[in-house]
């Protein structure tokens, strides 16, 4: 039971009643300090980024276009910008036109203006399970009712897709959309097999359905590989929402929206009445970064660093892991998933691990309905190299011991110990556990 001491309770909307910040929250305030090895906040390593270059394109902005950059703007974006996006689309496999185009402050208003669109209270929409913390949070705040489509190596089980359709159908409902992101998936760190593309379209195709393509990865696959987009395969059925946060820098705040034109409309009236406009001076900034710099070696270079910090990574935890821990080993993105025996509660571990000098976001956040008790998320992207084997060691030898006193308790062969490395999916286990308010996220620099 929550003990309501807050006077304004009785005048909340619906969507903001049962809203809360959790005692997770509260954890991540003190993640950012130095002694702490954090793989806890989704960012990009902006220490491979040219500084220089960046601090003269700005100056060449206010220089040149200063009066455009200070002024407000059109709610759809900058043509200029869009034609832009679309090539940075283009190189993910992805085609469009300028006009279905909508630059937003990052893919996360792409998320939620889309959620806003299309989903009333109630309204199915169908997820990966696990899936992003902030697509989760987009979702929530507009109280749709989310439902979990487990995934495993290959990504999204569009098998078990189809019988979820299946159920809905039987239910006399539809899903409003499925949101997927087929590469590099956060917080999975897996991709959508070929076949289930195809798959996944054909699916569209047959039960009438709109899916939510989050392509915030598609370019940062180690080996430069692009996967067939969505949207290549059923454009009309497709909603597309990229970013430039992992490109280029999540401090310029720019993703952009590609929708069918009738789609697109509304969502500019829509983002009018959050924001009228994005920020002019943060547009022209990416575009003279698209337009004047050599953006995509920049992209090559964040796709190396990320590749060496996940082979790190990946060697610290066979290296370190208990055996009955799993994970996933990820081809590109910036994201390990982490499956530990159900008689961890992830969420109840982070307190100590913070203690152990160690951070990971607890698995329970990639969900809608409290699984994910026994995951945790951990971003190899931002930590040095150094810093990820200690990290990992800091973390095992918390494991080990979380291991160790439930032998105890319970001896070596029960089933709150059972290994799970031999299940084929990303375990979303750990059932419920999560209280009666809500948070749609951890917080600060989790994305
Ligand atoms: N989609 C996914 C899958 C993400 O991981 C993120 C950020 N971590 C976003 C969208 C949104 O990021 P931003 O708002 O910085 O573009």
């Amino acid at each position: 039971m929550r003990l309501d001491t807050d006077p304004y309770l009785s005048r909340y909307a619906d969507r903001a009643r049962d809203l809360a910040a959790s005692e997770i929250r509260a954890l991540f305030a003190v993640v950012n300090r130095p002694e702490i090895v954090s793989f806890a906040g989704g960012m990009p390593d902006t220490a491979a980024m040219d500084l220089g270059a960046v601090a003269e394109l700005t100056a060449e902005v206010v220089r040149d276009h200063g009066h455009t950059a200070l002024q407000y703007g059109g709610g759809q974006g900058r043509e200029e910008l869009r034609e832009q996006l679309v090539e940075v689309m283009a190189r993910g496999g992805a085609p469009a036109t300028p006009d279905e185009l909508l630059v937003t402050v990052g893919g996360q208003q792409g998320l939620e203006l889309v959620a806003k669109c299309f989903v009333d209270p109630g309204d199915v929409v169908l997820a990966e399970g696990p899936t992003y913390v902030g697509g989760v949070g987009a979702l929530s705040s507009h109280q749709a009712d989310l439902r979990h489509v487990p995934m495993d190596a290959e990504g999204m089980r569009t098998d078990l897709l189809e019988e979820a359709l299946a159920v809905l159908k039987r239910e006399g409902r539809r899903a409003k959309y499925v949101y997927t992101i087929p590469n590099h998936q956060n917080p999975g760190g897996v991709s959508l097999s070929e076949e289930r593309r195809v798959h996944l379209a054909e699916l569209a195709e047959e039960h009438d359905l709109l899916l939510l393509e989050d392509g915030a990865y598609s370019l940062l696959d180690f080996e430069g590989h692009v996967g067939t987009s969505l949207r290549s395969l059923v454009p009309d059925r497709v909603v597309y929402v990229g970013t430039m946060s992992k490109t280029f820098a999540p401090g310029v705040r720019t993703g952009w929206i590609a929708a069918p034109t009738p789609v697109r409309e509304r969502l500019v009236v829509l983002r009018e009445a959050a924001d009228l406009c994005p920020g002019n001076l943060t547009q022209l900034v990416v575009e003279r970064w698209l337009t004047t710099q050599p953006w995509e070696a920049q992209v090559k270079e964040y796709r190396a660093l990320y590749a060496e910090k996940a082979r790190t990574m990946l060697d610290a935890l066979e290296a370190e892991m208990p055996a009955e821990v799993a994970w996933t080993r990820p081809s590109g993105g910036m994201f390990v998933w982490l499956t530990v025996p159900r008689g961890i509660d992830t969420s109840a571990l982070l307190a100590k691990a913070i203690v152990n000098r160690v951070a990971y976001v607890p698995g329970r956040g990639f969900f809608g309905d409290g699984q994910g008790g026994d995951a945790l998320r951990l971003c190899f992207s931002y930590a040095s190299v150094e810093r990820i084997r200690e990290g990992v060691g800091r973390l095992a030898e918390l494991l080990q011991g979380e291991l160790a006193l439930l032998r105890d308790v319970f001896g070596a062969d029960a089933p709150e110990l059972a290994g799970r490395r031999d299940e084929p999916g990303i375990t979303g286990g750990g059932q419920g556990g999560g209280g009666t308010s809500r948070d749609p996220g951890p917080g600060w620099g989790v994305a």
